[in-house]
């Protein structure tokens, strides 16, 4: 059935020269028998074998098996051929470590696609005399035990051929006895090939000895039986021996032969009577009972046999998923650490993918949606803004120009327009934060703040929530219902400066608060809504930067409780009041002043005063003279804000009075203007709150302001105090004054509540001077500039919208809110309030995140595949003698491919379910510190995120596996045995 012919195999060795392991053997083998391949080490028995064997291709020449000769066959084929036909047994057993006894045996029958077969198992084991270690693991075993195992293992599936490369050879020659005896009991009716370099095991047990010597056949032997031949009737001989039946009573003739026979002896003779020496002798000899002798004669070519198709087909392995998963797994479990590291990289860049689509899955419209569903509040902000062009210089020097945003204002008619487009009912407000005189904040839940002035047009709906009448007169205003509620918690001052006793947050109708330095009687108030309860917890003094805190405050904000509605007049004041902050020049310009009191300045310097363009003070400020009528300076003359004068007049009381000596009378007059000046400074009056025991300030109103500021004025003039300023330029970055004195009459007064307005107005021509001046030396400052024009009858900085939740409303109002187009005359209507300032936020941090993390993902992709390939070859060259040892078995290279893909799925699956894990904890996170502020879950890791995982992990092990495993697969079989 298995013939060779004129097989050749050339090894290159390293060094570059050939190897002829064989060199054109051609042999035929019989049906049954045992044949032994001689030979001293290294003369190719090894390479004939695993030739025979399909294990090894030759470089020339062909088998042929039952008539298929292997010119035609695959890498496949073979391993078929080997499945089907051959069991091997080799000298270190080759058996698996991490399977039983029994499914080591098991896994032969299995490969060929038939089921394990207990009972066959068993019986075999008998056979090998092997009956209770079905469940015994190899390493519990002693090596002769070993070999059986390996010899059941190539019996089990019946194979037509049995073929041992040294089989005893680690064996001890009793254990090597037996395995011999197994065998040659199997050669009855099997071709049994083994290899061996012991010539008396092969002449003992072969049928047929062939010898190899350099890769070529040396001696082709075969046994016969040589018949005893009969001399006489007492003697016989049989080849050279000579035998003289027991008991025999010799004849003459009978010594004659005798004598004849020892005389052709070249050596001594030796002659035994006993039993054992004889039996000995018999055996040694292979001289049988009936008197044959075996001898070896030349072999004589058997004939070729024919087979039908079906007796020459291959069966395909097949490995058991089972037994695959198996042996990955085993092998994972030998690397740790390894393993560890793979997980734990391919985990985080899975993560990341995870994180990556979680972030491309945010829909900005939904998100959207569900937010202003989310936050439940009944009105909605416009804003609008203008472009503004900032160019930074240095010492005069431009330095940078970037674009930047102002606040611009909304006109009657644009704000009607606004309200009818969005079908809402809308109202103006201005923008200002302002707060009542409260007497005690006692909590974060009471917060302080006026964010703007609103007016409700005639026939608002909202009118009809307030409790109490809407404003006519300009010092009427009617407040929000948590206003009222914090008024009546928090106590808040009367306008005569004393404390306000309410029964009940209602109570404050009709009477008279301050805010922001003006008094109004509170006429009603507009039912700001509930506050929902979880806000309760606030009313406990917090931490004051808690999320629960930004989120009441932006909750407050984007509501009507931060709002207080007035008569128009009563807007347009305060507009007017507060122009929209524009950044410019004049925020850079500083003096050092000092006071010229008796033709020399004798004050300290002090700095903190701004000098601006007197065209640049607001119109409507009431500017008090002192020296002249004129309100306009001329160069030579200068008009103070009240802080600046009053400043200046406590600085020129204080040179009086230090200089008084002993003249008290004299000096109290100065104490007393002090005093005045004190209180025009300080905008208030310092009175003692016996609650709290401390000093506190009482704010003047405006009206009070002005009068302070009349009585100042007077006692200048009728105490001759003859003031004037010395204004020297300052420089901030080094702290020093600089350039010439300039010499400046006081000529008047306006009122200035707040110190950070601390001016100093000057006339066209000095300011430009000085500022020129100022410029050279000023390390950096900006200049804004903007083409958009306010209009002038422009009065509301913020438009308030009814809001309901129809789908149409909320579309036109993402419309706003997606706006980036700018408008002819350079503005920009955009939804405002913190949720849209939130969402934007995580618009765009979702943008950039998504950016980077595309590329930290892709960066570690790559990490991970290289280390995933890397994983699986360490895996591969660690488990190369499996392989071959399943190779040898009959394993395909699909199976192998098996065995390690599976490794790798096992890799991967762990990784999706850490990934999978990470990815929902990194999503809260997210939602946790991005979306707390909109208060919704924006990030969901959901199927489709996990799809995009595993699609990713099933990519990832695709390509790391491929390649190693493809290339472990390919390699012949022998030499991923011989790699040990
Ligand atoms: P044996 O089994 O009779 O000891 P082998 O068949 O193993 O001998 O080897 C025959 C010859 O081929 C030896 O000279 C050996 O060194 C050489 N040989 C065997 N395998 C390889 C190989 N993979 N690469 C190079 N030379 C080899
Ligand atoms: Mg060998």
């Amino acid at each position: 059935m298995l013939e060779v012919k004129n097989l050749k195999k050339v090894y290159k060795t390293k060094n570059g020269t050939d190897v002829n392991a064989l060199d054109g053997v051609s042999l035929r083998f019989p049906e049954t028998g045992m044949v032994f391949l001689l030979g001293k080490s290294g003369s190719g028995k090894s390479t004939l074998l695993n030739v025979c064997g399909g294990l090894d291709s030759p470089s020339e020449g062909e088998i042929i098996v039952k008539g298929r000769s292997s010119k035609n066959f695959t890498q496949s084929d073979f391993d078929s051929y080997r499945n089907t036909f051959i069991g091997f047994i080799f000298q270190e057993y080759n058996i698996l470590y991490e399977f039983s006894v029994e499914d080591n045996i098991a896994l032969a029958l299995e490969l060929q696609g038939k089921p394990k077969d207990k009972a066959a198992i068993n019986a075999l084991l008998k056979e090998v005399d092997l009956q209770s270690f079905a469940k015994r693991k190899p390493n519990t075993l002693s090596g002769g035990q070993k070999q059986r195992v390996a010899i059941a293992r190539a019996l089990v599936k019946s194979p037509e051929i049995i073929m041992a490369d040294e089989p005893t050879g680690a064996l001890d020659s009793n254990t090597g006895k037996q395995v011999f005896e197994t065998l040659k009991k199997l050669s009855r009716d099997k071709l049994v090939i083994v290899v061996s370099h012991d010539r008396d095991f092969a002449e003992l047990y072969g049928d047929r000895i062939i010898e190899l010597k350099d890769g070529k056949v040396i001696s082709d032997l075969s046994k016969t039986k040589e018949q005893q031949h009969e001399l006489t009737a007492n003697i016989s001989t049989v080849g050279d021996v000579l035998c003289v039946k027991r008991g025999s009573d010799l004849t003459d003739t009978d010594f004659e032969k005798i004598k004849s026979f020892l005389k052709n002896s070249d050596d001594n003779i030796i002659i035994a009577n006993n039993e054992k020496d004889v039996k000995n002798f018999k055996k040694i000899t292979r001289i049988s009972d009936d008197g044959s002798k075996e001898v070896l004669c030349n072999t004589t070519e058997p004939s070729i046999k024919q087979y039908t198709e079906r007796e020459s087909r291959f069966i395909r392995s097949k490995l058991p998923l089972k037994h695959a998963v198996k042996i990955g797994v085993s092998s994972l479990r030998s690397k740790p650490i390894r393993l560890c590291f793979t997980v734990l990289l391919c985990t985080i860049a899975f993560t990341l993918f995870g994180l990556l689509s979680t972030l491309n899955f945010y829909d900005s419209h939904a998100t959207f949606v569900q937010t202003m569903q989310d936050t439940n509040t009944s009105v909605m902000s416009i804003e609008k803004d203008y472009k503004t062009k900032v160019t930074g210089y240095s010492k005069g020097k431009k330095e940078y120009e970037y674009e930047s945003y102002g606040t611009a204002k909304f006109t009657d008619s644009e704000y009607k327009k606004l309200s009818s487009a969005l079908g809402s009912d809308a109202f103006g407000a201005f923008g200002v934060y302002n707060s009542f005189n409260l007497r005690q904040a006692n909590s974060d839940y009471w917060i302080n703040t006026i964010s703007a002035f609103a007016v409700l047009p005639e026939n608002h709906s909202l009118r009809g929530n307030i409790n109490g009448e809407y404003p006519k007169a300009k010092d009427e205003i009617v407040i929000s219902s948590y206003a009222a509620d914090m008024i009546y918690n928090c106590k808040a001052y009367n306008s005569d400066g004393t404390g306000l006793e309410l029964s009940e947050p209602q109570a404050i109708i009709g009477k008279k608060i301050v805010i922001g330095g003006f008094t109004y009687k509170v006429t009603g108030i507009l039912d700001s809504g509930e506050i929902p309860a979880e806000y309760e917890a606030l009313k406990e003094n917090t931490e004051p930067n808690s999320s629960l805190a930004k989120k009441y405050n932006s909750f407050l904000e984007d509501g009507l409780h931060f709002l207080a509605f007035v008569t128009t007049e009563r807007l347009e004041q305060i507009a007017s009041e507060n122009k929209p902050f524009i950044e410019s020049i004049e925020n850079y310009t500083y003096v050092a002043a000092a006071l010229k009191t008796n033709g020399e300045y004798k004050l300290p310097e002090w700095s903190n005063a701004n000098y601006i363009n007197i065209s640049s003070l607001n119109s409507n400020k009431t500017i008090i003279p002192i020296s002249s009528n004129n309100n306009k300076p001329a160069d030579n003359e200068v008009i103070l804000s009240s802080s600046v004068f009053s400043e200046v007049v406590v600085q020129a009381c204080n040179v009086i009075t230090d200089s008084a000596g002993d003249n008290y009378e004299y000096a109290q007059k100065y104490y007393d203007i002090s005093e005045i000046a004190y209180q025009v400074r300080d905008g208030g009056v310092y009175k003692h709150n016996s609650e709290t025991d401390k000093d506190e300030l009482v704010l003047f109103t405006d009206a009070e302001l002005e009068s302070k500021l009349s009585q100042l004025i007077n006692a200048v003039k009728n105490n001759n105090l003859s003031l004037k300023l010395g204004v020297k330029l300052f420089d901030q970055y080094n702290n020093n004054s600089f350039g010439d004195t300039t010499e400046l009459s006081i000529i008047g007064v306006y009122v200035e509540k707040d110190m950070t307005y601390a001016n100093i107005a000057l006339s066209e021509a000095t300011f430009n001077r000085l500022w020129n001046e100022q410029k050279a030396i000023t390390d950096y400052y900006s200049v804004t500039e903007s083409n958009y024009k306010e209009k002038a009858d422009a009065l509301f900085t913020k438009i308030y919208l009814q809001f309901d939740y129809s789908e149409e409303t909320v579309n036109s109002y993402w419309e706003l809110y997606d706006n980036d187009d700018w408008n002819e005359d350079g503005s920009r209507i955009r939804l405002s309030g913190n949720f849209v300032d939130n969402l934007k936020m995580v618009d765009e941090t979702v943008k950039q995140m998504s950016t980077i993390f595309l590329y930290v993902a892709l960066v570690l992709a790559v990490f991970a595949i290289l280390l995933f390939s890397n994983f699986i070859s360490a895996s591969i060259s660690q488990k190369k003698k499996e392989i071959g040892i399943l190779r040898a078995v009959g394993a395909r290279s699909t199976d192998v491919f098996k065995i390690f893909f599976s490794e790798s799925v096992i890799i991967s699956i762990l990784c999706v379910f850490l990934s999978t894990v990470a990815s929902i904890v990194f999503c809260n996170i997210i939602n946790n510190s991005l979306a707390s502020g909109i208060g919704a879950s924006l990030f969901v890791f959901g199927f489709s995120s996990l799809a995009v995982l595993i699609t990713v992990a099933l990519v990832t092990v695709v390509a790391a596996t491929f390649l190693p495993v493809f290339n472990a697969a390919k390699k012949k079989p022998v030499d991923s045995i011989r790699a040990l």
